[in-house]
């Protein structure tokens, strides 16, 4: 079968090959990849940065947000069916007794290192004609939804970071009224996108035009949008007054220091970005710290996701298509057919304003095999 694979660790060793078919475990299913979404994390590994073949492999198969159709299983397979669309998780447990997240099935909370991740360290991802999975690392999606399910990885990311800000903020009393997203790519919209269904006043920073295509469907929401050319994060606090909560979805690392500097008393500061390393910065350090205790602010991290976010992602991207029709569609912003595909990957021109870029495989035409 066809599949798209990179050496890890050497730069632009982008090729589509043939790989054999997926061998198929106990309790397994064989999906049929529909359409892979890229991002950041793609381009990090294509650029040698980032990633790791599995054990006895000289490349990876990329990808890891992968929309399929389930069209085979093993004997002992249960709780899916022939034709169910699914939405397969993308960090698998590591092996360690002692580790309570991965034994917990919270995988993305592994505190080893030792996990593997589909399409990015140890294992291969989803941009291959068909992959074998265990339907517990797999969430189904309704046949109405589907269409939207290449954004479901991303959209459980982000799920998993507003379920942990809010549960993080049970430390007091706490009313979530005006949040800040800084960044309009999938992940930024996205979190603009669940903060909007919760009714919460939202504003995004970015820093395309404020009459782009970013622009335009961050207002469908009902969020503002700000551009930072006009409006710089280090003016958040005195245009907006009292932020409650602020994702950082730009992975420029110095944007965590202005945004701690405009977060509200008691607020939240959720970073979800991958920023480059080797960079030096100097901040004040004192007023760096004063600013978190003396307002009892928090900063903290968030990646991945584990299973129980990919339902709240099915559910939220049911709510997503009834209150703004057409919307994950406009998400979407570009097809590429699998023969194609080095053109998903190509750098993005800004004025494109690409959101999602999808690989298309077997798209979404059933077959009744
Ligand atoms: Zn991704
Ligand atoms: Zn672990």
């Amino acid at each position: 079968m066809k599949a798209i694979t990179v050496k890890p660790g050497i730069a632009d060793y982008l090729a589509l090959r043939e790989v054999p078919e997926p061998a198929v475990g106990p309790g397994e299913v064989v999906v049929r990849v529909a359409r892979v979404g890229v991002c950041g994390t793609d381009q990090e590994i294509i650029r040698g940065r980032y990633g790791t073949a599995p054990a006895g492999s000289d490349f990876l198969v990329i990808g890891h947000e992968g929309l399929g159709q389930v069209v085979d299983s093993g004997p002992a397979a249960t709780g899916l069916s022939l034709g169910d669309y699914v939405v397969a998780s993308v960090r698998r447990p590591c092996p360690h007794a002692h580790c309570r997240p991965c034994r917990s099935g919270q995988n993305d909370m592994c505190l080893t290192g030792d996990f593997t991740e589909r399409g990015i360290q140890g294992r291969h991802g989803f941009l291959s004609e068909y992959y074998a999975e265990h339907p517990r690392f797999l969430t189904p999606v309704p046949p109405a939804l589907a269409p939207a399910g290449a954004l479901l990885e991303p959209l459980a990311v982000v799920e998993k970071a507003l379920r942990q800000s809010l549960k993080i903020q049970e430390r007091l009393p706490w009313n979530l009224e005006r949040a800040v997203v800084l960044g309009a790519g999938a992940i930024g919209l996205l979190a603009a996108l669940l903060l909007r269904l919760r009714g919460i006043e939202t504003w995004v920073f970015d820093r395309s035009a404020p009459a782009g295509r970013k622009a335009r469907l961050a207002g469908q929401t009902g969020a503002h949008f700000a551009n930072t050319g006009e409006t710089p994060v280090s003016r958040i606090a005195a245009e907006l007054g009292q932020v409650d909560l602020i994702v950082e979805a730009t992975g420029y690392a110095p944007l965590v220091f202005d945004a701690c500097q405009q977060l509200g008393g008691n607020g939240v500061l959720c970073l979800l970005g991958v920023a480059d390393e080797g960079s030096p910065l100097t901040i004040d350090a004192g007023g760096f710290n004063n600013r978190l205790v003396l307002g009892n602010r928090l900063v903290f991290g968030s990646v991945n996701a584990n299973p129980a976010d990919f339902r709240a992602g099915v559910e939220s991207l049911a709510q997503i298509e009834q209150r703004w029709p057409g919307l994950t569609e406009s998400l979407q912003t570009r097809r590429v057919p699998l023969a194609e595909f080095q053109d998903a990957f190509a750098g993005q021109a800004e004025d494109i304003e690409d959101i999602k870029v999808t690989v298309e495989l077997a798209g979404l035409t059933p077959d009744e095999d």
